[in-house]
């Protein structure tokens, strides 16, 4: 069952995937899922001995593009309409150790061609209003495969936080007749102390008002759309710059990090986009420390404001230590 609903008090669809309640719940490395087919053994999702990158269709799926018509019809207050959309898993590797840390960054160039290339076809399917690019990586964010993959959700609908974001760089460009991100990033860019990594093409840094510790956007430089739109030197430091940033949280506490990464981009269905939206990579730890996590609660949850204990000066001056650190 795949239905949204309308929540009318803060203007934003809530999705219902029942099914997937019975989703595979950190199984034991030997059963994963996710690992190729071994001659003789038990099938996985892959049924090839080995592989590179492989997406395909979520079994558990969040959206699907023939979902009925909801059988709650709700009312003019609260609509309902069916939860169409697509859901696709990227595998990163056969390997059921490697993380995106650890790949060369020749394996990331392919997977951010993957990425460009899925947005695109994704994108151009009428049902799909925003391709929301995502990996959740770690038991802290609630994974439930260790398997290296990511996630690509093809919205009926452009998500709230993208479009918040996309309104406000709309009345940025009218007021100013510039690009939202473009002026943020050149007052990054002016200030640096907040920089964590500068590319050729590609910019990480601890934004002023980061709502996480040590949450990091990576941002092109030039004023791109979307990931399809960057040309072949900018994947190739899109690529760079992951492996820069990733293998620096990894030497922050000397484990691991667990994140959400997000890309936000423009959405796909009509209307054009450019000078608007421009192409960015968003990183969430949850970690505060090495042990303490960031609970969101009371003020964050019920008021959505966030209260944060460390300043992003401080925190970008230790990843940028990290990065130092992981290149040696
Ligand atoms: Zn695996
Ligand atoms: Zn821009
Ligand atoms: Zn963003």
């Amino acid at each position: 069952m795949n239905e949204l609903r309308w929540d009318p008090t803060l203007r934003e669809w809530v999705a219902y995937a029942t099914h997937r309640q019975d989703r595979t719940f950190l199984p034991p490395a030997e059963y994963c899922p996710l690992d190729p087919t071994e001659p003789g053994g038990f099938p996985t999702e892959v049924p090839r001995e080995s592989y590179d990158i492989v997406v395909f269709e979520n079994k558990f799926p969040s959206f699907v593009l023939d979902a009925r018509e909801p059988d709650e019809p709700g009312s003019a207050l609260t609509p309902t309409a069916p939860g169409r959309g697509v859901t696709e898993v990227v595998l990163y590797s056969d390997d059921h150790g490697a993380t995106l840390a650890g790949m060369s960054e020749r394996r990331i160039r392919n997977l951010v061609e993957v990425w460009a290339d899925r947005y695109r076809e994704l994108g151009a399917r009428e049902e799909v209003a925003y391709v929301f690019i995502f990996e959740n990586k770690g038991e802290a964010i609630g994974v439930t495969l260790h398997h290296p993959h990511g996630q690509i959700y093809g919205y009926p609908f452009i998500p709230p936080r993208p479009k918040k974001e996309l309104e406000a760089a709309r009345d940025h460009r009218e007021a100013h007749d510039s690009c939202l991100h473009c002026d943020l990033l050149a007052e990054e860019h002016a200030d640096g102390r907040r920089i964590v990594h500068k590319g050729e093409h590609f910019t990480a840094f601890v934004p002023f008002y980061a709502h996480f510790p040590y949450e990091v956007h990576v941002y092109a430089r030039r004023c791109v759309p979307s990931i399809a739109g960057l040309d072949e030197d900018e994947r190739r430091d899109l690529a760079r710059a992951l492996k820069r940033l990733l293998p620096g949280y990894d030497a922050l506490f000397g484990f691991s990090l667990p994140y959400v990464m997000v890309m936000h981009q423009a959405p796909t269905g009509g209307r054009d986009h450019a000078g608007v939206a421009h192409f960015h990579v968003e990183f969430y730890p949850p970690n505060r420390t090495a042990e303490k996590l960031k609970y969101l609660a009371g003020s964050e949850v019920g008021a959505g404001a966030f209260i944060v204990d460390a300043l992003p000066e401080a925190t970008a001056t230790e990843l940028r230590e990290a990065v130092e650190e992981a290149k040696r």
